[in-house]
């Protein structure tokens, strides 16, 4: 979920949130609250009605004015009196009558709550009064009427609610819920800001130790934050950014190590031949070779040798040229047919002479055409023939030049049936100065350069080169050249 979406709706359930369970709350303390105002007022029947409650009030306080008008003596009577106190308790409710300014009926506790207080006079009211008291915290509700005594003196009834009760249950039920609310806001919001913001600043944080670790060098181990949101974008572009560091930190490192073991093996070969060609001058200079026969020898030898190294040294440069991409070809198109029957014709001869039979084998009927740097493509194809005669085991030894196409490519094999490659060396034949016999000083001699040289010429050339071999049997080198056709030659 996007940290958007995650932001608005943890908006909406902090308004909906506190909106529902105040609601709840609200009805539950409402209704135990009403239950004991109903309680305080049992003549409220049920305190959902409660202006039904109010009108019987009305009514029975209409019924006392009406005896009042009928037969005002009732007020003086004891009996009647104590009735009607006792339907008033239903109603939280009391009574004060009184004649001329002398109160003649009242409970009690009730004098002396409105003993301090003037009652309204004759005639000043005749509705609702409220009567605040200094001794309780609520109100009472005083309802007034007037009427004359049948001597004539005057006479009011005060009907004297307790609102006290509802008062306080009111003030209750407001507070439960303010305090619900508050309540209900601080456990919502710590909860959803707790939940929102650690998903953000938890995936941040381990980010932000990532960071830090590739910033101290340390690049091997996996940003792994699973979050489907605009964080998870970012540690994976950053998962990315480490491999790639990573990976070009390895190239790096291997760079350097082959820079170290190609100096190594440059030493190596370089020492060999010349620590052969010092020790022959010396024998010829103390005089070991004392005949001319000898020094003949000698001296064949010390050319051969110094044949090696400039050839090694040549080899080198070429290398090294390829290496940079600094070799410049000379392209020009050829029938890539035509020219490798007059190349196999050229090679035939010396072949033979080593017991080696050439032959040349093509799938193809039309003329294929190819843009090539004629000298490196010979230097290509001799480098891989030499080795197939440098490497053969048979008495009579076969190469076979095989041209098939494909696509936009023309296919060049190569094939012996010399001693072969295991499989355990054949992914290192094309590495520079990789030799197959690990003494590097056999008989067969070579720096190792050959396959890698051939495979730089022909990468230059756009195409590839790989080698398929079953050891004892013979061997495969493949390689491809970009296929022009013919109408794009002329
Ligand atoms: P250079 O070619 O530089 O004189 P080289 O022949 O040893 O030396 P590459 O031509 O690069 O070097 O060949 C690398 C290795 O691959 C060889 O040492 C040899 O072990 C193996 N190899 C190459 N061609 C063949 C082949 N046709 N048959 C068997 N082994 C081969
Ligand atoms: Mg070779």
């Amino acid at each position: 979920m996007s940290i958007k979406l995650r932001l608005l709706l943890s908006y909406i359930a902090l308004l909906l949130v506190p909106i529902t369970l105040t609601a709840i709350v609200g009805y539950f303390a409402g209704s135990y609250y009403i239950g004991a105002v109903h309680e305080a007022y049992p003549g409220f029947d049920k305190i959902h009605d409660v202006r039904q409650g109010v009108a019987r009030q009305y009514a029975f306080f209409s019924n006392i004015k009406q005896a009042a008008l009928i037969s005002p003596e009732k007020f003086q009577d004891e009996d009647y009196l104590s009735k009607v106190e006792q339907r008033l308790a239903d109603f939280n409710s009391s009574f004060i009558v009184r004649k001329n300014d002398e109160i003649i009926y009242a409970m009690p506790a009730l004098l002396e709550i409105v003993k301090g207080y003037n009652l309204p006079q004759f005639g000043e009211y005749e509705h609702e009064t409220p009567i605040h008291s200094k001794d309780i915290d609520s109100g009472l509700l005083l309802n007034q009427h007037d009427f004359y005594f049948s001597d004539g003196s005057q006479g009011s009834i005060f009907l004297v609610t307790n609102m006290e009760p509802i008062w306080r249950s009111f003030q209750e039920l407001v507070n439960t819920i303010m305090i619900t609310i508050v309540v209900i806001l601080v456990i919502t919001n710590g909860t959803l800001t707790y939940l929102v913001a650690g998903s953000i600043v938890k995936p941040l944080s381990k980010l932000k130790d990532s960071a830090n670790r590739i910033k101290e060098g340390d690049l091997d181990f996996e940003i792994n934050i699973n979050s489907k949101d605009e964080i998870g974008e970012l540690s994976h572009a950053f998962e990315e950014m480490r491999k790639r560091l990573k990976d070009s930190l390895d190239i790096q490192l291997q760079y350097e190590e082959n820079r170290k073991e190609l100096l190594a093996n440059i030493s190596h070969d370089l020492k060999t031949p010349i620590t052969t060609i010092k020790g022959y001058v010396e024998g010829i200079r103390d005089g070991v070779a004392d005949t001319p026969n000898k020094i003949e020898k000698y001296m064949n030898t010390i050319y051969t040798k110094t044949v090696d190294v400039d050839q090694l040294i040549d080899d080198l440069l070429l290398f090294s040229k390829l290496d940079l991409s600094k070799l410049p070809l000379h392209l020009s198109t050829i029938d890539i047919s035509k020219y490798l029957m007059d190349l196999l014709e050229e090679l035939k001869f010396d072949l033979e002479k080593k017991n080696v039979a050439i032959k040349y084998d093509s799938k193809i009927d039309e003329s294929i055409f190819a843009m090539v740097d004629l000298m490196q493509l010979k230097r290509v194809v001799v480098n891989i023939v030499e080795n197939a005669v440098k490497y053969m085991d048979k008495p009579q030894g076969t190469v076979d030049i095989i041209l098939e196409k494909s696509e936009e490519q023309v296919v060049v094999e190569i094939k012996d049936n010399g001693q072969g490659i295991s499989e355990d060396t054949l992914p290192y034949i094309f590495d520079r100065f990789y030799r197959g016999d690990p003494s590097r000083n056999t008989a067969t001699g070579g720096s190792g350069l050959g396959l890698a040289i051939a495979k730089k010429i022909i990468e230059e050339h756009g195409g590839r080169m790989w080698a398929e071999s079953i050891e004892g049997t013979g061997t495969s080198i493949f390689f491809t050249l970009k296929n022009i056709r013919s109408g794009d030659v002329l």
